[in-house]
C-alpha cells in the first residue's frame, strides 16, 4: 500500500511548527522518524492531509548534561542514543532499551520524541520514561509546559498533547551511583515490539532493596507503573517469595489484549516473567 495525498509542511522553528498544527487543525500531524506514523498512513489507518516535518527545525536533535538530568532533544534518534557515551555511563538502561527496539535501519530515523509522543502500548520508551521519572516538555500556541511521563498516557494513541503541541525535549533524573537496572523484553523474533515488558530501576544496601521503581510495556492499553509490586520489594532481600509477590502484584494490574503476540493469561504470565527477571538481573548490577 502507499500512502493517500497529504501535503509537506518543513517548518525551520518549533513556533512554526506549532503555528501550522494550530491553523491546520485535526488533519495534521507532526512527522519525525516517520517509522510509525507512515506505516500506519500506508495501512490507511492514519490519513493526515498535512505532515508537518520536524527534521528542519535546529534545535531539537542533541543529548546534553543539565546537573542532575539528562536532556534529550525530540528529534534526537534511537541510533544517537546507542553511540552517546554520556547515557552509555549515566542513563545503561536507556542505552540497553534503545538496543532493543526494532533494527539498526529504524533506529537511525526513529525519534524518541516519536517514540514517547506515538502513544502505542507496544512502544518501549513510554513505560522506562515513567520508571526513570522523566519529564516531558511541550511547547504549543499557549505557552510551554512540563508533563512527567508518568501523567503523559491516558489510553491507545491518546496522550496529553493538546492540539498544536510539539514535544519538544525528554528530561530524566540521572538514577544513584551504584543502582542496578535492566529492561526485559519477550519478543517474538528479533525486530519485534514486545509480547510483554518490564524496566527496573533499583538501589540496595546491605542484600535489601531500598528504592525501586517498575515499568511495564505492552500489557494494558496505556504503559504501566507498577508502584505496589515496587514497594512490596522495598526493604526485602529477593528471595523466592518477594519475588513472587512482585511478579503477582505487576500481574494484577496488566490488562494486556488478546493479539498475535498470545492470548491474555498468557501474555500475562510472561509479563510476570519479565518482572522477576529484570528485578533479578537489576540486583546483580548493583555496585
Ligand atoms: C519494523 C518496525 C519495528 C519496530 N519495532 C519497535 C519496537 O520494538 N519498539 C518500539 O518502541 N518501537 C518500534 N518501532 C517504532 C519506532 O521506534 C518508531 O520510530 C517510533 O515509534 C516513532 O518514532 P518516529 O520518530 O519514527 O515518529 P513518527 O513515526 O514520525 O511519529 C509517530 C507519532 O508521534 C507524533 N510525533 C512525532 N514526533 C513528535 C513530537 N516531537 N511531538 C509531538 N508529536 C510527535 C507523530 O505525529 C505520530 O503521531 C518499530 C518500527 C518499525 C517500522
Amino acid at each position: 500500500m502507499i500512502p493517500g495525498p497529504f501535503n509537506y509542511h518543513r517548518p525551520t522553528t518549533v513556533a512554526e511548527a506549532s503555528r501550522l498544527l494550530s491553523t491546520l487543525g485535526n488533519e495534521a500531524r507532526p512527522l519525525a522518524g516517520g517509522h510509525s506514523l507512515i506505516p500506519m498512513m500506508k495501512l490507511r489507518l492514519a490519513t493526515p492531509e498535512h505532515l508537518v516535518d520536524l527534521q528542519g527545525i535546529e534545535g531539537l536533535r542533541g543529548i546534553r548534561r543539565e546537573d542532575s538530568r539528562i536532556v534529550v532533544g525530540a528529534m534526537t534518534t534511537q541510533h544517537d542514543l546507542l553511540a552517546s557515551s554520556e547515557i552509555a555511563e549515566s542513563l545503561p538502561i536507556l542505552h540497553e532499551t534503545a538496543l532493543l527496539i526494532a533494527d539498526p535501519q529504524v533506529r537511525y530515523r526513529g525519534t524518541i520524541g516519536g517514540n514517547v509522543a506515538n502513544g502505542d502500548p507496544g512502544n518501549d520508551m513510554p513505560a522506562l520514561m515513567m520508571t526513570l521519572g522523566a519529564i516531558y516538555r511541550l511547547e504549543g500556541p499557549t505557552g510551554t509546559r512540563e508533563v512527567p511521563a508518568a501523567e503523559f498516557y491516558q489510553g491507545v494513541y491518546l496522550t496529553a498533547l493538546e492540539p498544536g503541541e510539539i514535544l519538544t525535549s525528554v528530561s530524566i533524573p540521572v538514577p544513584a551511583a551504584g543502582h542496578g537496572y535492566a529492561y526485559e523484553k519477550l519478543k517474538r523474533k528479533v525486530g519485534d515490539y514486545a509480547t510483554a515488558a518490564a524496566a527496573v530501576v533499583l538501589t540496595m544496601a546491605d542484600g535489601k532493596v531500598v528504592s525501586c521503581a517498575i515499568g511495564l510495556t505492552n500489557l494494558s492499553e496505556k504503559p504501566l507503573l507498577a508502584k505496589e509490586a515496587a514497594q512490596s520489594v522495598i526493604g526485602a532481600s529477593l528471595d523466592e517469595v518477594t519475588l513472587k509477590k512482585a511478579a503477582t502484584a505487576a500481574q494484577a494490574i496488566m490488562s494486556p489484549a488478546a493479539d498475535a503476540r498470545g492470548p491474555v493469561e498468557y501474555r500475562k504470565h510472561v509479563g510476570g516473567v519479565m518482572v522477576v527477571r529484570a528485578l533479578q538481573r537489576a540486583a546483580g548490577r548493583t555496585a
